[in-house]
């Protein structure tokens, strides 16, 4: 595979190139050849004559083209409109181009055709996009495409023009013309192409986490339920201004999406302080503010030339966000492209978002570079040369910004724990607050208030009372100790707790004090709960604590009555249990 690239300074000069290149070709046997044209250039006139003069010296020839905020030619960025060859020099190598538009056919059946041409064409091993819909919503398309064979790379770009704050773009290719609301597809495939597309990012989160609590697409109205703008103003200072753009630019928003991180830019803030966002963030999402920390960048960006070097691509198509041109410009727009120009020739462009296949799923990026390298056969046995950077003063300052960044991240991950544990305690000391602390049944204040409210409803729904005591218990104590005695204690509430999850009685045990505990049995009557009194009395008579034999208790039964107060209920079954005892004690008094 080979590229050639054919400046364009003007119609003259690109026929006078083009009919050259035609020459070469004819002399090197007319291989495939497919074009791509790119243009900061919007409007329709120019590249109208650019798509004609193209398509008079070579008919048959499929093209793309779409406006860009920058062209890029071995990752250096003109302004001039460029038009690049490339050849596939394979005989099996496979390309095809397709133009769907949005204005004539919904997002959904267009993925679906896109999805049934690339089945009709099982050697297509990737897909190139060029998108250009303003406002529109990728997230769908994106979705769509997800479907597609899990082996067909994808990666690509949505267009925009030399204004990055602008919606205004175009795309055109001789598959149908020029449009501004379109996506053209290419694909590459064939048993000797080979591929591999990369993202890089190098963006960092920054500080406490945010849940997307309110937003409409790519309309971002509230984070944890606060306007989304405020984010902004409160941790950054940005006003929402005519500046917004240029200033949240360096600070995106990141997030998990599709088991991936995705980079999120506000493109403007509303009156009612909603953002603008550069495409959609669901609801429910986890978002932080991220920032561009040029030694992180500069790291990822070697790591993944080294991936990119070892596949020794013959070409590499680059889709770079408009925002990274502006983050460099201050040294110089391309200064992270440096590590990929001497490993193949490229062609690229700066871009308003950047498609890129993770695993199953095809996301839209912002603030990311997309990098397709592509090969014909085996690598070649030369391996390139990495580029020399000729000097490195400009990141001499960041070390500053980074650890005042990373200071910032700690220091918020802390907080969060620290949230996290707090919330944690919180739900402790709830619980500490209404149990008992041997037993772990409700306290005698807990069990009072669940009394109450039954009562306060007890012409809706009847309920019973059940009030025990350890027999003759002093007497456990005074043989064999208070520690016994506790363990005695420890035994009955857990026959009371197997009882709770046994029992048809959904009741509530509670410690009333001492030795007694106090059971409330919702949706149950007077005989219901006498037997199930009977049962718990039974239970704890045949069950040996701590060696000591023979343990029983008395119990009380009672239900309440719809004139009951609170005094004349618990009197009532006080009584019960004082019956009990008087009568000899092992046994159930029902009142
Ligand atoms: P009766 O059969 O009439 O209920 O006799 P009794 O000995 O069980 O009743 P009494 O009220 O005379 O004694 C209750 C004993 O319960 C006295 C007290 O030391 C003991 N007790 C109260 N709370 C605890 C506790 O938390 N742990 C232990 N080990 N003993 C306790
Ligand atoms: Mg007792
Ligand atoms: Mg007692």
């Amino acid at each position: 595979m080979k590229q050639f690239q054919i400046a364009c300074g003007g119609q003259t000069e690109l026929r006078e190139e083009l009919e050259n290149f035609k020459k070469e070709c004819e002399e090197i046997g007319t291989p495939k050849v497919m074009f791509q044209i790119f243009s900061e250039v919007l409007e329709q006139e120019v590249t109208s004559q650019l798509s004609e003069t193209v398509e008079k010296i070579f008919p048959d020839v499929p093209y793309v083209g779409c406006s860009t905020s920058g062209n890029l030619i071995d990752c250096q960025i003109t302004d001039e409109i460029v038009v690049f060859a490339s050849c596939f020099e394979k005989e099996s190598t496979q390309v095809s181009v397709y133009q769907y538009d949005f204005s004539k056919d919904s997002m959904e059946n267009i993925t679906k055709q896109i999805i049934a041409e690339a089945d009709k064409n099982p050697w297509v091993k990737a897909i190139e996009l060029y998108f250009s819909i303003p406002e529109g919503s990728t997230t769908k398309f994106c979705d769509g495409l997800s479907g597609l064979r899990e082996d067909i790379q994808i990666f690509g770009g949505v267009t925009c023009s030399d204004d990055i704050t602008s919606d205004d773009c175009c795309v055109f290719s001789s598959a149908g013309g020029y449009s501004d609301k379109s996506v053209i597809v290419v694909f590459y495939g064939g048993d000797e192409f080979y591929v591999d597309s990369i993202k890089m990012t190098g963006w960092k989160p920054l500080g406490r986490k945010f849940t997307v609590t309110k937003s409409k697409g790519s309309l971002l109205q509230e984070l944890n339920g606060i306007p989304a703008y405020e984010v902004y103003h409160r941790y950054l200072n940005i006003n929402n201004d005519e500046n917004f753009f240029y200033n949240t630019l360096e600070f995106p928003l990141f997030y998990e999406h599709n088991g991936t991180t995705i980079l999120r830019v506000p493109v403007s803030s509303n009156a009612d302080n909603s953002i603008n966002m550069s495409s959609d963030i669901e609801i429910g999402s986890t978002v932080r503010l991220s920032y561009g920390d040029p030694k992180t960048i500069l790291d990822s960006i070697a790591t993944e030339s080294e991936r990119i070097r070892d596949f020794r691509p013959d070409v590499l198509h680059i889709f770079s966000c408009a925002a990274r041109k502006t983050f460099w410009s201050s040294s110089e727009p391309t200064y992270e492209l440096e590590p990929f120009r001497n490993i193949a020739p490229s062609t690229g462009f700066f871009s308003h978002g950047e498609f890129v296949r993770s695993g199953k799923f095809l996301n839209q990026h912002n603030v990311t570079l997309v990098i397709a390298a592509m090969r014909e056969g085996e690598p070649k046995a030369n391996i390139p040369e990495p580029a020399v950077r000729e000097n490195n003063t400009n990141i001499s300052k960041v070390p500053l910004v980074s650890r005042f960044a990373t200071f910032i991240s700690a220091t918020s991950i802390e907080f969060e724990e620290l949230n996290s544990m707090l919330e944690v305690a919180n739900k402790n000391l709830a619980a500490v607050a209404i149990s008992d602390g041997l037993t772990g049944l409700f306290n005698r204040a807990e069990t009072q208030k669940r009394i109450e409210n039954y009562l306060a409803n007890v012409n809706n729904s009847e309920f019973s009372l059940i009030m025990l005591d350890i027999d003759n218990f002093k007497l456990v104590n005074d043989t064999y100790g208070h520690q016994k005695g506790d363990a005695v204690l420890i035994a009955l509430a857990n026959i009371l707790k197997d009882e709770q999850t046994n029992s048809l009685s959904n009741f509530t045990a509670g410690r009333w004090g001492g030795e007694e505990f106090m059971l409330v049995l919702p949706n149950t009557n007077m005989a219901a709960a006498s037997l199930i009194a009977n049962l718990i009395r039974k239970c704890f008579e045949a069950t040996t604590v701590a060696d000591i034999r023979f343990q029983t208790i008395s119990l009380g039964v009672t239900q309440a009555k719809s004139d009951d107060t609170m005094d004349n209920l618990i009197t009532r079954v006080d009584s019960a249990l004082y019956q009990a005892k008087r009568t000899g004690k092992n046994r159930v008094v029902v009142l």
